[in-house]
Protein backbone atom coordinates (compact mmCIF):
# COMPACT_ATOMS: atom_id res chain seq x y z
CA UNK A 1 0.00 0.00 0.00
CA UNK A 2 0.95 3.50 -0.94
CA UNK A 3 0.60 6.95 0.79
CA UNK A 4 -1.98 7.87 -1.46
CA UNK A 5 -4.95 9.12 -0.08
CA UNK A 6 -8.54 8.30 -1.56
CA UNK A 7 -10.80 11.24 -0.29
CA UNK A 8 -14.51 9.85 -1.49
CA UNK A 9 -17.51 11.52 -1.67
CA UNK A 10 -20.06 12.94 -3.58
CA UNK A 11 -18.75 16.40 -4.36
CA UNK A 12 -22.59 17.17 -5.16
CA UNK A 13 -20.83 19.85 -5.62
CA UNK A 14 -17.67 20.40 -4.05
CA UNK A 15 -17.51 23.31 -1.92
CA UNK A 16 -14.64 25.30 0.02
CA UNK A 17 -14.82 22.91 2.65
CA UNK A 18 -14.05 19.92 0.81
CA UNK A 19 -11.47 22.01 -0.94
CA UNK A 20 -10.00 22.61 2.44
CA UNK A 21 -9.23 19.48 3.52
CA UNK A 22 -7.83 18.20 -0.34
CA UNK A 23 -5.06 21.02 0.01
CA UNK A 24 -4.55 20.31 3.87
CA UNK A 25 -3.99 16.74 2.94
CA UNK A 26 -1.66 17.33 0.29
CA UNK A 27 1.67 17.88 2.10
CA UNK A 28 0.65 14.31 4.32
CA UNK A 29 0.52 12.47 1.01
CA UNK A 30 2.23 11.30 -2.61
CA UNK A 31 -1.14 11.92 -3.85
CA UNK A 32 -4.53 12.81 -3.21
CA UNK A 33 -7.40 10.79 -5.22
CA UNK A 34 -10.97 12.80 -5.04
CA UNK A 35 -12.80 9.60 -5.78
CA UNK A 36 -16.46 10.30 -6.82
CA UNK A 37 -19.03 7.32 -5.77
CA UNK A 38 -21.66 6.11 -8.13
CA UNK A 39 -24.57 5.25 -6.40
CA UNK A 40 -27.66 4.58 -8.68
CA UNK A 41 -29.78 5.22 -5.79
CA UNK A 42 -28.74 8.35 -5.24
CA UNK A 43 -30.22 11.16 -6.91
CA UNK A 44 -27.52 14.39 -7.38
CA UNK A 45 -28.25 17.63 -8.97
CA UNK A 46 -25.02 17.46 -10.96
CA UNK A 47 -23.91 15.22 -13.40
CA UNK A 48 -20.85 13.21 -12.66
CA UNK A 49 -19.37 14.94 -15.69
CA UNK A 50 -20.17 18.39 -14.28
CA UNK A 51 -18.79 17.16 -10.83
CA UNK A 52 -15.77 15.92 -11.92
CA UNK A 53 -15.01 18.72 -14.43
CA UNK A 54 -15.47 21.28 -11.20
CA UNK A 55 -12.92 19.49 -9.02
CA UNK A 56 -10.21 19.15 -11.85
CA UNK A 57 -11.02 22.92 -12.49
CA UNK A 58 -9.93 24.07 -8.93
CA UNK A 59 -7.02 21.98 -8.95
CA UNK A 60 -5.37 22.39 -12.39
CA UNK A 61 -2.41 23.47 -10.88
CA UNK A 62 -1.72 20.81 -8.18
CA UNK A 63 -0.28 17.75 -9.97
CA UNK A 64 -0.66 15.75 -6.82
CA UNK A 65 -4.79 15.77 -7.17
CA UNK A 66 -6.20 13.21 -9.27
CA UNK A 67 -10.11 13.31 -9.99
CA UNK A 68 -11.91 9.37 -10.42
CA UNK A 69 -15.29 8.21 -10.54
CA UNK A 70 -15.68 4.98 -8.94
CA UNK A 71 -18.81 2.43 -7.80
CA UNK A 72 -18.82 -0.48 -4.99
CA UNK A 73 -16.52 -0.61 -2.06
CA UNK A 74 -14.48 2.45 -1.25
CA UNK A 75 -11.98 -0.14 0.38
CA UNK A 76 -11.49 -2.21 -2.90
CA UNK A 77 -11.01 0.78 -4.56
CA UNK A 78 -8.47 1.79 -2.47
CA UNK A 79 -6.77 -1.69 -3.10
CA UNK A 80 -7.39 -1.49 -7.01
CA UNK A 81 -5.27 2.22 -6.70
CA UNK A 82 -2.90 0.52 -4.13
CA UNK A 83 -3.96 3.67 -1.68
CA UNK A 84 -3.40 3.21 1.93
CA UNK A 85 -5.57 6.03 3.22
CA UNK A 86 -8.88 7.37 3.48
CA UNK A 87 -9.19 10.45 4.32
CA UNK A 88 -12.49 11.94 5.21
CA UNK A 89 -13.58 15.39 6.81
CA UNK A 90 -15.00 16.14 10.28
CA UNK A 91 -17.72 18.93 10.77
CA UNK A 92 -19.52 18.00 13.94
CA UNK A 93 -20.44 15.27 16.40
CA UNK A 94 -23.03 13.63 14.03
CA UNK A 95 -20.53 13.67 10.95
CA UNK A 96 -18.04 11.48 13.95
CA UNK A 97 -20.78 9.06 15.12
CA UNK A 98 -21.64 8.63 11.27
CA UNK A 99 -18.17 8.16 9.97
CA UNK A 100 -17.39 6.18 13.32
CA UNK A 101 -19.54 3.50 11.58
CA UNK A 102 -18.25 3.35 8.63
CA UNK A 103 -14.53 3.69 9.23
CA UNK A 104 -14.83 0.83 11.52
CA UNK A 105 -16.70 -1.62 8.70
CA UNK A 106 -13.66 -0.16 6.65
CA UNK A 107 -11.33 -1.37 8.76
CA UNK A 108 -12.22 -4.57 8.79
CA UNK A 109 -12.60 -5.04 5.45
CA UNK A 110 -9.53 -3.40 4.13
CA UNK A 111 -6.93 -4.84 6.45
CA UNK A 112 -4.08 -2.40 6.36
CA UNK A 113 -6.00 0.74 4.89
CA UNK A 114 -6.41 3.51 7.41
CA UNK A 115 -9.31 6.43 7.80
CA UNK A 116 -7.48 9.31 8.67
CA UNK A 117 -9.90 12.23 9.73
CA UNK A 118 -9.40 16.45 9.45
CA UNK A 119 -11.23 18.52 11.97
CA UNK A 120 -12.57 21.41 9.67
CA UNK A 121 -12.07 25.01 9.51
CA UNK A 122 -14.49 26.67 11.75
CA UNK A 123 -15.59 28.89 9.31
CA UNK A 124 -16.40 25.64 7.42
CA UNK A 125 -18.51 23.55 10.00
CA UNK A 126 -21.98 24.75 8.63
CA UNK A 127 -21.11 24.17 4.68
CA UNK A 128 -22.56 21.08 3.52
CA UNK A 129 -23.07 20.03 -0.37
CA UNK A 130 -27.20 19.37 0.97
CA UNK A 131 -27.03 23.02 2.28
CA UNK A 132 -25.55 24.16 -1.10
CA UNK A 133 -28.29 22.52 -2.84
CA UNK A 134 -30.85 23.92 -1.14
CA UNK A 135 -29.69 27.69 -1.33
CA UNK A 136 -29.23 26.90 -5.28
CA UNK A 137 -32.61 25.42 -5.55
CA UNK A 138 -34.23 28.81 -3.82
CA UNK A 139 -32.41 30.95 -5.96
CA UNK A 140 -30.17 32.02 -3.15
CA UNK A 141 -26.44 33.41 -3.00
CA UNK A 142 -23.91 30.44 -3.07
CA UNK A 143 -20.35 32.27 -4.13
CA UNK A 144 -19.09 31.92 -0.28
CA UNK A 145 -19.88 28.35 -0.18
CA UNK A 146 -18.20 27.16 -3.36
CA UNK A 147 -15.14 27.47 -5.37
CA UNK A 148 -15.04 30.15 -7.90
CA UNK A 149 -15.36 27.76 -11.32
CA UNK A 150 -18.29 26.25 -9.58
CA UNK A 151 -19.90 29.39 -8.98
CA UNK A 152 -19.38 30.94 -12.57
CA UNK A 153 -20.82 28.17 -14.24
CA UNK A 154 -24.13 28.29 -12.26
P1 LIG B 1 -20.78 11.98 1.31
O1 LIG B 1 -21.82 11.78 0.26
O2 LIG B 1 -19.88 10.79 1.54
O3 LIG B 1 -21.25 12.62 2.59
P2 LIG B 1 -19.68 14.55 0.65
O4 LIG B 1 -19.32 14.92 -0.75
O5 LIG B 1 -20.84 15.23 1.26
O6 LIG B 1 -19.82 12.99 0.61
O7 LIG B 1 -18.43 14.73 1.61
C1 LIG B 1 -17.20 14.06 1.37
C2 LIG B 1 -16.29 14.26 2.57
O8 LIG B 1 -16.07 15.65 2.78
C3 LIG B 1 -16.85 13.74 3.89
O9 LIG B 1 -15.79 13.23 4.66
C4 LIG B 1 -17.39 14.96 4.57
O10 LIG B 1 -17.39 14.84 5.97
C5 LIG B 1 -16.38 15.98 4.12
N1 LIG B 1 -16.94 17.33 4.15
C6 LIG B 1 -18.09 17.74 3.62
N2 LIG B 1 -18.31 19.06 3.87
C7 LIG B 1 -17.23 19.47 4.59
C8 LIG B 1 -16.86 20.71 5.19
N3 LIG B 1 -17.64 21.80 5.12
N4 LIG B 1 -15.69 20.77 5.87
C9 LIG B 1 -14.92 19.68 5.97
N5 LIG B 1 -15.22 18.47 5.45
C10 LIG B 1 -16.36 18.36 4.76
Amino acid sequence: MKNIAIFPGSFDPITVGHVSIIKRALPLFEKVTVAIGINAEKKTMFTVEQRTAWIQQVFMDEPKVEVEIYSGLTVDFCKQKNAGFILRGLRTAADFEFERGIGQVNRKLGVGIETLFLLTEACHTPISSSIVRDVIRHGGDVSSMIPDVVNNDL
